[in-house]
This record gives structure tokens, C-alpha cells and sequence, in this order.
């Protein structure tokens, strides 16, 4: 019996196609449970065959990693899209995997709620839940909620045999012993399937206003100390640099119509006591909580030569400063949550990259934090050694092991080859 033959009972099953290649593997099918009960039959006969299998949201990150050292089955989340719950009163909700981040917004905005989660994917398709969960991204509003680890509460999982299994709750406080939901955020697919998710929910403020202003590249520290630290409480702040350009900074803060306008005068005043001229807006700038680049996205390949080294970077908060400089220096280009610590950086794919990416790296180690490869181009990706030292490696071995003992899920596109 074929694969596709064992597979089709079980789900919606199809052939795969050119656009289905995780990072340059092809798979031979593509599959798309409806069901944790669909997710968990597919998974088991999957476990059975040896065959391994890389979860797909909408693949906007796709090829983030290691590209899989093999690859049979696609398992498509986009069937697994309901809004289970959304408790008003408690301000959580649980959905499905593959529910889309903007169709989550929308439906939330009925109650008056949100997900303080930034889709940094909305120019390339726009991210799923359990992609967002999945690599544990976070944008500018981080700064204000933690990123997305922090408000995951409770997740539905499919482990690599099948097994179905359920962590955490719709409470809050709610974690005795190891909390499964915080394992699973940022796996990248490795360890299970997650197939629901429970969010803790914020009330959508009233107004935003964005506070926007160019810095000479000797006050940039000054000025990010300032809005970092403003009495007027920044829910987000942005740094771009960019080569042969002023660095700019933009502070969010959100709150009642009046109060946020007034705290971003405030603001914008205090800023010009300090010399810089800023404006105030009621849109964020076109740049603000973007990473990825037009046609980056599932198995297409962008055009030649705009598919840059990309990192994610991050440092302690005084120090962003300097490695905001130091990427000025490698004529790089960065994007960042200057209150997060978390900045991401672009450089150019070419022969120089390598010694760009380890000075970066020693740059974000002297500053209490350290430097991963998103994304590269299969030839500079190669040369490359896109985690860094890991530290807890011999740990994370211990937990794949575990969980995915025959290697099903995803191998080798985690940390160490998992
Ligand atoms: C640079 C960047 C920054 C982002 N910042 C944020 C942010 O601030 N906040 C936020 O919420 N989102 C953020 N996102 C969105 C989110 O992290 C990714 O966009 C998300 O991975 C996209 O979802 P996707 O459906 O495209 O995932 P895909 O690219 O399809 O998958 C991403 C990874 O997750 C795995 N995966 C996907 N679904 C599942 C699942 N159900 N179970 C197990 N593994 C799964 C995949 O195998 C893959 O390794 C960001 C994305 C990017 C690219």
C-alpha cells in the first residue's frame, strides 16, 4: 500500500506540488486534518510508515532553520481554523491551530478584545496561530505584554505517535509541575503537533498614536533611553537603521482618545527639549512591525537576490544602542524592538555574510544576549552556523527524545540537528 493510500481515509489528502518544498525538500503529500481527532489518526499511521512531517501554517516561515534532513508528508493546519471560545468575561479564547492571526483579530474586535500579538508576516500572507506559537516571534507591542509565550495559556497537542494531549487551561493561573504550553512555544513543529490554542486577551485600547523622530546616531542612545523609560508608558518602541540614513526611533502609546493624544505631546515636546524634532500620528509608519520580504513565502522562491541574511539579534536593554551601531557598521539594515531587546537585522547574501553574522554574534554576546539565522539563501545558509552556541543543548536532545523518539517531526531543522 502507498502512503497516499494509508493517508486518504484518514483526511483530505493530496498530491504534493512544486510551491509544497520546505526550504528546497519536497514532500511527497500534502495533508489536511480538519480535527485533532483527524490530526491525531493522521499522525499515528505517519509514526507507523517512519514517514516525517513538517506542520505548515500559512509557510511564511517556512524556511526558517535547517532545512529537514527528510521529508514525506506536509501536514496543512488551515483546516483547523474555529474560534472554539471566546469568554468575554474572562478575556481569553481558544482556537484552532490554523485559525489566521487577522481573522482572529476581526472576530475578538466584536467583544471589545485582542491578542497583543504582532503579525510580522501580514506582507507575506499573514501568519496562522500555531505558527505564531510555533516560533514564538514577537513584534513591537512585546515591549508591553511579553511576547507570545507569555500569553499562552493552554495548548491541544498531537504528539509524534498520536497521542493526543492537552496542557495548561482556561485560567490564567493555572501551571502545576512542567507547563507543557511553554515547551511547545517556539519548537518550530519539532516536538508536536498543536493543534488549539488559549490565549489570555487584552482590551483594545481606544486610540494609538505613534511619536516619530530621526536621530543623529550620537543621541540615539539618549533618545531611546528617554522613550524607553517616558512617564507617558510606551507600549512599543521601533529603532530602524538603515544604510546612509538617520536612525529612526517611533514610540506607540495607546490608551483613550485623549489620553494618548495628550501623552504623545507630552512626548514630542520632551523630545524637542532633548533636540529632536518629532511628529505625531494616528497611523504607525509603513516599516513598523515588518520583517519579511514580498514573495517570501510557503515553497515560492522570491526574486534573485532579495533574499537577505536574516537574524534575529537580541541584547540587554542598554545595549541595543551599540549593537544598533554595530549593524550600522556592517552595513547591515535593522528593524527592532529597541523596549524588547529583540531586533532583526538584514545583510547582505553575499561572501562577506560569515564574518558578518560571527561579529554580530560576539557584538550581541558582549551585550547579554546572542544572534540566530532566520532565513538565508541555501548557498551562504550552508556556510553558515545559524544557532550559535547552545548552551542547554544536551537537555533539548533529552526532551526530542521524548517526545518524537523515531525523529517524525521536522528532523533536523532545530537547534543541533534535532
Ligand atoms: C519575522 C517574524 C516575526 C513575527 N512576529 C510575530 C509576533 O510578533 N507575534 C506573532 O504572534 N507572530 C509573529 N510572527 C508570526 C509568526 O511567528 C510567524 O509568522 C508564524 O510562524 C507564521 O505562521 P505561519 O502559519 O506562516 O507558520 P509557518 O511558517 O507555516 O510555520 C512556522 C513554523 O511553525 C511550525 N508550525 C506551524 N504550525 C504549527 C502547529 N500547529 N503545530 C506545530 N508546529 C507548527 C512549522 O513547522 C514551522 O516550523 C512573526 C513572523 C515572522 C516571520
Amino acid at each position: 500500500m502507498t502512503l497516499l493510500q494509508t493517508l486518504s481515509p484518514l483526511c483530505e489528502v493530496v498530491e504534493a506540488g512544486p510551491g509544497d518544498a520546505v526550504d528546497g525538500v519536497a514532500p511527497a503529500l500534502v495533508a489536511r486534518p480538519r480535527s485533532t481527532e483527524e490530526t491525531s489518526a493522521l499522525m499515528r499511521a505517519c509514526h507507523e510508515a517512519g514517514a516525517a512531517v513538517v506542520v505548515r501554517g500559512h509557510g511564511s516561515k517556512l524556511r526558517w532553520g535547517r532545512p529537514p534532513e527528510r521529508l514525506d508528508v506536509v501536514l496543512d493546519t488551515t483546516g483547523l481554523d474555529a474560534l472554539v471560545e471566546h469568554s468575554r468575561g474572562d478575556l481569553i479564547a481558544t482556537a484552532g491551530a490554523g485559525m489566521p492571526l487577522a481573522r482572529l483579530r476581526e472576530l475578538l474586535a466584536e467583544g471589545g478584545h485582542q491578542l497583543v500579538v504582532d503579525d510580522l508576516a501580514a506582507d507575506a500572507g499573514g501568519s496562522t496561530l500555531g505558527g505564531a506559537v510555533a516560533t514564538n516571534l514577537a513584534g513591537p507591542r512585546r515591549m508591553w505584554t511579553g511576547a507570545i509565550r507569555d500569553l499562552v495559556i493552554g495548548v491541544r497537542l498531537v504528539r509524534a505517535d498520536g497521542t493526543v494531549a492537552k496542557a495548561g487551561g482556561k485560567v490564567v493561573k493555572n501551571v502545576a509541575g512542567y507547563d507543557l504550553s511553554k515547551l511547545v512555544t517556539g519548537s518550530f513543529g519539532t516536538l508536536a503537533v498543536i493543534t488549539e490554542v488559549t490565549v489570555r486577551l487584552h482590551p483594545l485600547p481606544e486610540a494609538d498614536r505613534w511619536v516619530g523622530t530621526s536621530v543623529e546616531p550620537d543621541r540615539l542612545a539618549a533618545v531611546l533611553e528617554e522613550v524607553v523609560h517616558t512617564q507617558q508608558v510606551a507600549h512599543a518602541v521601533e529603532a530602524r537603521v538603515r544604510p546612509g540614513v538617520s536612525p529612526a526611533v517611533v514610540t506607540l502609546l495607546s490608551g483613550t482618545e485623549a489620553g494618548a493624544t495628550a501623552r504623545a505631546e507630552t512626548l514630542r515636546a520632551r523630545l524637542a527639549d532633548l533636540g529632536c524634532e518629532a511628529q505625531v500620528h494616528d497611523v504607525a509608519p509603513p516599516w513598523w512591525g515588518v520583517l519579511l520580504h514580498p514573495g517570501q513565502r510557503g515553497g515560492t522562491e522570491p526574486p534573485a537576490g532579495s533574499r537577505p541574511v536574516l537574524l534575529k539579534v537580541t541584547a540587554r536593554l542598554s545595549g541595543i544602542p551599540e549593537l544598533l551601531a554595530e549593524v550600522t557598521r556592517l552595513e547591515g539594515t535593522a528593524n527592532g524592538s529597541a523596549g524588547a531587546g529583540v531586533v532583526y537585522v538584514s545583510l547582505p547574501p553575499d561572501e562577506q555574510a560569515g564574518g558578518k553574522v560571527e561579529a554580530l554574534r560576539r557584538a550581541a554576546t558582549r551585550l547579554g544576549g546572542s544572534a540566530v539565522v532566520l532565513d538565508a539563501p541555501p548557498e551562504v545558509k550552508d556556510t553558515l552556523d545559524t544557532w550559535g552556541p547552545v548552551p542547554a543543548i544536551d537537555l533539548m536532545r533529552r526532551v526530542k527524545t521524548e517526545f518524537d523518539p523515531t525523529r517524525v517531526l521536522a528532523p533536523g531543522r532545530f537547534v543541533g540537528g534535532l
